[in-house]
């Protein structure tokens, strides 16, 4: 477990580019509940899976006021398990989910906090909006009743140097900042969530203020 050391490696960044200390979410998918509850013993609050079946064992076997996020692709036949049990989803990449998850939050009389996946890159094997596709997506979110879009979310191109996703980052944090300033109704730009073990140093100096990270502190996966 290195949470200590990765911390400490976040505190330097953001003391270097005097950035505030971004929200920390442990990326747990694949590893054992203990290492959750271990990571948790070290002050972390905020864990990260990517499959709604993982999630719903773990959120099952773990009694610890744990903040659940949903960080991977979401079917939308898959939102009702998880609706009432996260406390943000950060992969909302299709009208159609937006809607669902709309439905439900409606369905449970509460208001579901989400931020929109950006495919910044244009990667075509990977989820999220276009840049070009965002105004009607926002304009579609105000008309929503049970959804607030609190921030965007980007996975970066797996890269050798993480360097080579600066100009991702900064991009996003400029979208990020543009949407800001509409003031629309049910969004609001209050988190950017980019930055993984290999680039989160680069995510944060150019604006990310929610890093999400897996093998940098609980080591490599299978
Ligand atoms: C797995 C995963 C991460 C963490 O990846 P690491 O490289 O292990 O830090 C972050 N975000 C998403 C969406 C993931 O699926």
């Amino acid at each position: 477990m290195r949470v200590t050391e990765v911390l400490e490696q976040i505190d330097e960044v953001c003391q270097q580019y005097d950035k505030p200390k971004p929200l920390v979410i442990c990326v747990s998918k694949t590893y054992p509940c203990c290492a959750i509850e271990e990571a948790y013993s070290y002050g972390m609050n905020d864990f990260g899976e990517n499959k709604v079946q993982e999630l719903l064992e773990k959120i099952e076997q773990i009694d610890l006021p744990i903040n659940w996020h949903l960080i991977g692709h979401l079917q939308t036949n898959k939102v009702k398990y998880i609706i009432d049990k996260v406390k943000l989803i950060h992969s909302i990449d299709s009208i159609k989910l937006l809607n669902e998850v709309n439905a439900q939050a409606k369905k449970h009389g509460i208001i579901s906090n989400v931020l929109l996946q950006i495919n910044v890159s244009k990667e075509e094997s990977k989820y999220g909006f276009y840049e070009e596709e965002l105004d009607n997506v926002l304009a579609h979110v105000t008309t929503l009743t049970n959804v607030q879009v609190k921030g965007l979310m980007t996975i970066a191109p797996f890269v050798e140097n993480p360097h080579d996703n600066a100009k991702y980052f900064s991009r996003l944090y400029e979208i990020y900042v543009d949407i800001q300033k509409q003031n629309l109704d049910n969004i609001s730009m209050e988190i950017l969530s980019s930055g993984m073990s290999n680039d989160f140093k680069v995510a944060i100096e150019k604006g990310s203020n929610c890093v999400r990270i897996g093998t940098a502190i609980f080591g490599s996966r299978q």
